[in-house]
């Protein structure tokens, strides 16, 4: 420990429970800046975290009478922020296939996958369904595990067991698959950081139009870039929609 650590630095609050109690992590692992990763309150991880202090920069007031489903448990979104909150758990019995999706376009104003994508062997078709489903004004919350981690995206056709079941890798070139998969789709990565462990993570944000892509590049800044797709910075609300 640095000796000018602050107090707030020396004993870190979970931003998910304002929990000040952590333990290892998934398989007993550390944070890569070597500290406890996992909050003993709601067993929230570093990207978990990450991602609550983006969403509460976007102001979860704004989510008020939204439509929402998320993929995957996932501790980042409170569902009481929302007018409703559909939570699908991989797998069977009641697991939504998020390469076909049993539900209307635009559906959902917020689209929540949390490490999804890389349990699935058609992306292509899971990226497509996840968009069908947003509403215009919406838009989808991608995590993935982090794919600026490698250079490039190694994809080996079945989902592998000794990877947790994965059927690919995700790396940087991920891009080129957003841009070949939904090139019409702006996708914004975003680069924030876990306040308790201090790692470095991200996610991605797509938004379904201008409206909400100005609503997110205002609020994050310069800690969200265009990672694929066009820029709607300038566009009318009723253009470049896929
Ligand atoms: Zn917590």
């Amino acid at each position: 420990m640095r000796e000018d650590m602050t107090e707030a630095e020396r004993h870190p609050r979970c931003p998910i429970c304002g929990g000040t109690s952590f333990e290892p992590g998934p398989r007993g692992r550390m944070a890569l800046t070597g500290v406890l990763p996992r909050c003993s309150g709601c067993k929230s991880l570093e990207r978990h975290r990450a991602a609550r202090v983006l969403f509460d920069r976007l102001g979860p007031a704004r989510f008020a009478g939204w439509s929402a489903i998320q993929f995957s448990p996932d501790p980042t979104v409170e569902p009481a922020w929302f007018g409703s909150f559909e939570l699908s758990v991989y797998g069977p019995p009641d697991g939504i296939d998020i390469q076909q999706i049993d539900r209307p376009d635009g559906a959902y104003d917020y689209v929540g996958c949390s490490h999804v994508l890389e349990h699935v062997g058609d992306d292509r078709a899971a990226l497509c369904e996840l968009l069908r489903i947003t509403s215009p004004s919406g838009f989808v919350y991608l995590n993935i595990p982090d794919p600026f981690a490698e250079e490039v995206t190694r994809d080996w056709g079945f989902p592998k067991p000794e990877k947790h079941g994965h059927w690919r890798v995700y790396g940087r070139d991920v891009a080129l698959r957003f841009a070949r998969y939904i090139p019409r789709q702006p996708v914004l990565a975003y680069r924030g950081t876990d306040p308790v462990t201090a790692e470095a993570t991200g996610a991605f944000l797509l938004p379904r139009s201008a409206e909400p892509y100005r609503w997110i590049v205002d609020r994050l800044g310069k800690d969200v870039e265009l990672f694929s797709g066009p820029s709607l910075q300038s566009a009318h609300r009723s253009d470049n929609r896929n």
